[in-house]
């Protein structure tokens, strides 16, 4: 007997017939012959829609309680999916996450898991009870307050438990048929991919593919944990994300997508003195506030001034706390000010077989410039180049990408059956 844990996304669980449909899914699944734990995220854009009614009566809620409203989404998902099996005469319970073991730290919003003890799920599964988990919550070691583990954090739930519960699968259900070269909603003739290295997918998770969430990755590259990533509507196969794909590497792509991201800010710190410990001053200010920076671009100072300005990019969410701790060591760093802009795209090409085919930032810039696409940041790794445009410009700066790396693909595969994507 297999032990499978299966996660169903926001799109897949969006109404009664999907959680009906869903129901179904899982208890063929334990029909075969299997045990299953099964993680839901809440329904369709609920939490969106609780963060927007957080937002009308408090602009900024205290974190514990918008963690504490967030969870209600996944606890309505799971309850009522667990009475959906019932109503097909399976056992089943439904735990929060607290109940299933998920311990984390206690930074709200965004809380890593530290623990994981499903002792209540393997005592269910050994009755032969479907377990139903919420996902992306936690409950903190330290202070015990609920938490969550950040937006699409439900993933990362569903690797957490596959990995200490020993699963021989966890299954991530989605509302397209697995990683695709770009989002279908952006380049309709996007490939699907059936393999992808944990590397090329952490990649791709990092530069905004919303596909899975990064910590998943992570995580189950950790404990080399194998991930299908495929549709619920249907039952063709989906993306195997593993450690090593077998066969010739020369035969293997040489670029694995291209992924965009809409959800990062640019702060430029401008006339920073050009004298050792100034970065280390702005970016210990950043640390303090909680702020996860990305992209970093110190230009060569003038000569003239002996300043210098500082570009890095960050999670839109992020940029008024680090404005705010940057105003607060204006003084003692002396820079002269700072600007803000939150309409910038990130577009990133990831392919492991860019470390050994030259021609590929070659290939990259002359499609960017043919579609006219003005440069704003670039940034790379051993196996990704980013750039950062205006936000106006990311989603032809991304078929244009996809096209001239050849991968555009006749047939249309790419389905996408529900979700707004948001
Ligand atoms: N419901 C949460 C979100 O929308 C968690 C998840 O979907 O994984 O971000
Ligand atoms: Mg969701």
């Amino acid at each position: 007997m297999a032990l499978v844990v299966q996660k169903y996304g926001g799109s897949s669980v969006a109404d009664a017939d999907c959680i009906k449909r869903v129901a179904q899914r899982i208890v063929d699944t334990k029909k075969a012959g299997n045990d299953v734990v099964v993680v839901v995220s809440a329904m369709g854009d609920t939490t969106d829609d609780l963060i927007d009614l957080a937002q009308q009566v408090s602009p900024e809620p205290p974190a514990r309680e918008l963690d504490m409203l967030l969870t209600a989404g996944e606890r309505i998902s799971m309850a009522v999916l667990a009475m959906a099996i019932a109503d097909l005469g399976f056992e089943v319970k439904s735990f929060t996450g607290s109940q299933a073991g998920v311990i984390t730290d206690s930074v709200h919003g965004k809380a890593r898991i530290i623990d994981v003890t499903p002792g209540r799920l393997s005592g269910a599964l050994a009755e032969g009870t479907i377990c139903i988990v919420a996902g992306f919550q936690g409950v903190s070691q330290d202070t015990k307050d609920i938490t969550t583990l950040g937006r699409g954090g439900s993933d990362t739930t569903a690797v957490a438990l596959a990995a200490s519960l020993n699963a021989d699968v966890c299954e991530i259900y989605t509302d397209v048929d697995g990683v695709f070269s770009a989002d279908p909603r952006i380049v309709p003739a996007a490939s699907r991919r059936a393999f992808l290295t944990y590397e090329e997918m952490l990649e791709l998770a990092a530069q905004g593919a919303k596909v899975l969430h990064l910590r998943c990755v992570e995580y189950a590259r950790r404990f080399d944990l194998p991930i299908h990533v495929r549709s619920s509507f249907s039952l063709d196969e989906g993306t195997m994300i593993v450690g090593r794909i077998e066969g010739d590497p020369m035969e293997q792509p040489i670029i694995s997508g291209v992924a965009h991201d809409r959800t990062q800010a640019k702060i430029t710190v401008l006339g920073v003195p050009d004298r050792p410990g100034e970065a280390a001053a702005i970016f210990q200010s950043l640390a303090r506030s909680e702020v996860n920076i990305d992209m970093i671009v110190q230009n060569v100072s003038a000569v003239e001034t002996g300043r210098t300005d500082i570009t890095f990019t960050l999670p839109v969410s992020d940029g008024k706390a680090a404005l705010a701790g940057l105003e607060t060591v204006k003084g003692s760093i002396g820079f002269e000010s700072l600007q803000y802009d939150e309409k910038i795209g990130k577009l990133s090409l990831i392919g492991a077989g860019m470390r050994s085919h030259p021609g590929v930032s070659a290939t990259f810039f002359s499609a960017l410039a043919d579609a006219g696409v003005n440069v704003q940041l670039i940034s790379t790794s051993e196996i990704r180049i980013s750039v950062v445009v205006l936000e106006s410009d990311l989603d032809n700066a991304v078929r244009a990408v996809h096209a001239a790396f050849g991968l555009d693909t006749e047939s249309g595969e790419a389905v996408v059956y529900g979700g707004t994507g948001r």
